[in-house]
């Protein structure tokens, strides 16, 4: 009876782990064939200047589209991209695409609009993301005053010295740099006082819960006040409700990105968008 049951057991464990690694190997094979067919896509969503209500830059955001009008999150494919090695060249082709897609937009009734792209922990280790930058920039012909890169601080605790000398080398050629997920890292003061930097965007976590959490809205008011006095320009994401916008908006100038202003966008929508509200 034990055996048997023991036996079961067994059996459902070795269910669960050839789900999951069937699972993965679907993800994997998937998404290779989506970059092999040039499926990926960005989509862009607008950082707002909450004075003003103009739209101050972009984000570019990975998608996957499903073909059925959904798309896979990032959170699911993104994982299996670092664990694969197929980040590198995903990587790549975000570069290539939201610099052309900004030189486009520069030179067309859109005029210049500053895009922001996410470099993972991964493409600093095992990329070559000052080639891959300055080359992104050079086929597309975008004005590097055009560009930002933010890194997520969890990346700069595993790749300090190539992080420190990237920084310093793509502001060198006029590319901004931003951290990105402030605060959720394990020495976040330490970075600001080690590396070159032009901005921070506070995380979304602390946003979550304003205005009625005290201690959170010390804390954004705290970074935003650090930061101005830094001399670095800031960015709260995750802003969902006219509320959340109300209580960071007091605290000095700063740019606001979230669905309350909009959810990242195709190209085309954002240009209806930014047309329509004469963002
Ligand atoms: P992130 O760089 O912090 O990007 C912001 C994320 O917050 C995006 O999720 C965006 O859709 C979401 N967001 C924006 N406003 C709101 C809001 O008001 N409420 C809520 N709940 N969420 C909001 P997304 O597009 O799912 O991307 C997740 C993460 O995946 C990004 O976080 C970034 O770390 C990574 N990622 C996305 N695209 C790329 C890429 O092209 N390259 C790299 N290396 N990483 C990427
Ligand atoms: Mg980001
Ligand atoms: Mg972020
Ligand atoms: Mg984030």
């Amino acid at each position: 009876k034990a055996k048997a049951d023991g036996g079961s057991r067994c059996v459902f464990y070795n269910k669960e782990l050839h789900n999951r690694f069937a699972r993965r190997i679907l993800l994997e094979n998937g998404l290779r064939r989506a970059i092999q067919e040039r499926r990926m896509t960005l989509h862009y969503q607008p950082l707002v200047n909450p004075e003003t209500n103009r739209v101050q830059a972009v984000e570019a955001l990975l998608r996957w589209p499903t073909g059925k009008g959904t798309f896979v999150p990032p959170a699911d494919f993104l994982p299996v991209a670092e664990e694969t090695g197929l980040m590198i060249p995903l990587g790549e082709w975000v570069f290539q695409e939201a610099c052309a897609q900004a030189a486009r937009w520069a030179s067309g009734p859109v005029g210049p609009l500053p895009v922001s792209v996410n470099l993972s922990g991964t493409e600093l280790r095992h990329g070559q993301p000052l080639r891959t930058i300055r080359e992104a920039l050079a086929s597309s012909g975008l004005s590097p005053e055009l560009l930002v890169v933010e890194i997520c601080e969890n990346a700069l605790l595993e790749e300090r010295e190539a992080a420190e000398s990237l920084f310093r080398e793509l502001r060198a050629l006029g590319v901004k740099v931003f951290i990105d997920d402030f605060g959720t890292g394990y020495s976040s003061l330490a970075y600001l006082r080690d590396f070159s930097l032009d901005g921070l965007k506070v995380d979304k976590s602390f946003v979550t819960r304003l205005p009625q959490d005290s201690r959170d809205l010390a804390l954004v008011s705290a970074i935003l006040e650090m930061a101005r006095a830094l001399g670095l320009e800031t960015v709260v994401e995750g802003i969902e409700t006219p509320e959340q916008r109300q209580a960071v908006q007091g605290v000095g100038y700063t740019c606001i990105q979230g669905f309350l202003y909009s959810r990242p966008q195709a190209p085309l929508q954002l240009e209806a968008l930014l047309k329509a509200k004469n963002f």
